[in-house]
C-alpha cells in the first residue's frame, strides 16, 4: 500500500493541500480561498474538507503525517498559530491538534517561510544544500534558514524576522515597532506605497501650478506608472512599477533603485552573519529579481573582502507557489518518521555519495 505526505500551505489569502509521496512526487494538489476575515473554525473546517478531497484522490493510501506551513506568528512546538495579523479570527488556534486528532495521525506547523525554504531544500533548487538561506519577497518579506534540512530556530523554537532586520533608518516606520526594517523598504506593497507617495506629491504639484500658485521643480509631462494605475496613485501596485521602470517612467526607476540598494543591504548581511551556501530568492517581487541583481552582485563583491562570497549562489526558487506545501510535507516527514533526506528513485543515485 502506498504512503503519503499531506502537505498544507495557509496564507492570508489562499489555502493549498497537496498529497505528497515520501520521495517528494506531488500526487494532487488542490487550492481554495480563504475569507481572510472569517473564523479559525470555519477555516479549519475548509482545511479538513480539502484534506479529505485530496486524500480520496490517493485511492486508500496510508496517510504518515500531515505538515502545515501557515502565516505566522506560530509557535511550531506545540503546533499552535499565535495571532496572525493577516488572519484576525485566527488566535491561539491548535492547528496541528484538529488535524492529527481528526486524520489519526501526526501533524505539525511551521512558520510559512520556514516551510518555504524546506520545500527548496528537499524538492528545488536548494537540493543538497547544507546551508540554505531562503527570502520571500511578496506583501512582506519572510526568510528561513535551513541548515542539514532542519529549520534554524531561535529561543524556545521562535521563528527569527529577517525581514524586520534594519538596512536604513530613515525609512517608514514598520508595524513591528522598527524603522526602515528590510520589508518596509523592499517589498511588495513597500514599492508600491513608495511610488504612491511620490506620485501624490507629483499630483500635488501639479494642482498647484493649475491653481496659479508658484511652483519650484521640474513639471514632468507624463508617467506611464500614473496611466497603469488609471490616473489613481492608490492603485499602484509593484508589478505596475516594475513594469514602468522597464519602460524608462522617472518615478518607477527611482523607486525601484531606492528598493533595490536597500534589498541588497539586506543580503549583504545575511552573507556576514551566516554565510551560507545558498540565497534562494522567491515571491512576486523576485519574479523581477533581474531589476535588483546589479545592487546584490555588487554587495556581494563588498562583502567578498571578508567572507568567500562569491563561492555562494544566489539563485531564483524552483517550486513556485508550491514550494510551502512541499515543506510542510518535509517538516512531518522530518519529525515523525526520521532525520534522513527520504530517498526516491529519482534522486538514488546522487543520495547514496
Ligand atoms: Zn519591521
Amino acid at each position: 500500500l502506498a504512503e503519503i505526505l499531506i502537505g498544507i500551505d495557509l496564507g492570508a489569502t489562499n489555502v493549498r493541500v497537496g498529497a505528497l509521496t515520501p520521495s517528494g512526487e506531488m500526487l494532487y494538489v488542490d487550492e481554495t480561498e480563504l475569507d481572510a476575515e472569517g473564523s479559525s473554525q470555519t477555516g479549519l473546517e475548509l482545511i479538513a474538507r480539502m484534506v479529505t478531497l485530496v486524500m480520496a484522490q490517493t485511492a486508500g493510501a496510508r496517510l504518515l503525517g500531515l505538515g502545515i506551513g501557515s502565516t505566522g506568528p506560530t509557535d511550531p512546538m506545540r503546533g499552535v498559530i499565535l495571532d496572525p495579523g493577516t488572519l484576525p479570527g485566527w488566535r491561539n488556534v491548535p492547528i496541528a491538534a484538529f488535524l492529527s486528532k481528526r486524520f489519526e495521525a501526526p501533524a505539525c506547523l511551521e512558520n510559512d517561510a520556514d516551510a518555504a525554504a524546506l520545500g527548496e531544500y528537499w524538492m528545488g533548487v536548494g537540493q543538497g544544500m547544507s546551508r540554505l538561506y531562503a527570502v520571500t519577497v511578496g506583501t512582506g518579506i519572510g526568510t528561513g534558514f535551513v541548515v542539514d534540512g532542519e529549520v534554524y530556530r531561535g529561543e524556545n523554537g521562535f521563528h527569527p524576522e529577517g525581514g524586520h532586520q534594519i538596512v536604513d533608518p530613515s525609512g517608514p516606520e514598520c508595524y513591528c515597532g522598527g524603522r526602515g526594517c528590510w520589508e518596509s523598504w523592499a517589498s511588495g506593497s513597500a514599492i508600491a506605497q513608495a511610488a504612491q507617495r511620490v506620485l501624490e506629491l507629483w499630483l500635488e504639484h501639479d494642482r498647484q501650478e493649475a491653481s496659479g500658485a508658484p511652483v519650484i521643480g521640474q513639471y514632468t509631462p507624463q508617467s506611464i506608472l500614473l496611466q497603469m494605475a488609471g490616473g489613481d496613485p492608490a492603485r499602484v501596485e509593484a508589478k505596475f512599477v516594475t513594469k514602468a521602470a522597464r519602460q524608462g517612467d522617472p518615478i518607477a526607476a527611482a523607486v525601484i533603485r531606492a528598493a533595490s540598494e536597500r534589498f541588497a543591504t539586506g543580503i549583504f548581511n545575511i552573507i556576514m552573519l551566516f554565510h551560507p551556501d545558498m540565497i534562494v530568492l522567491s515571491g512576486g517581487v523576485m519574479r523581477s529579481s533581474d531589476l535588483f541583481w546589479r545592487d546584490v552582485e555588487r554587495v556581494r563583491a563588498a562583502a567578498q573582502v571578508s567572507v568567500p562570497a562569491q563561492r555562494i549562489q544566489i539563485k531564483p526558487a524552483q517550486l513556485g507557489y508550491y514550494a510551502g506545501v512541499y515543506g510542510a510535507a518535509y517538516a512531518a516527514w522530518r519529525r515523525f518518521h526520521g532525520s534522513g533526506r527520504p530517498v526516491s528513485s529519482a534522486n538514488a543515485s546522487t543520495d547514496g555519495r
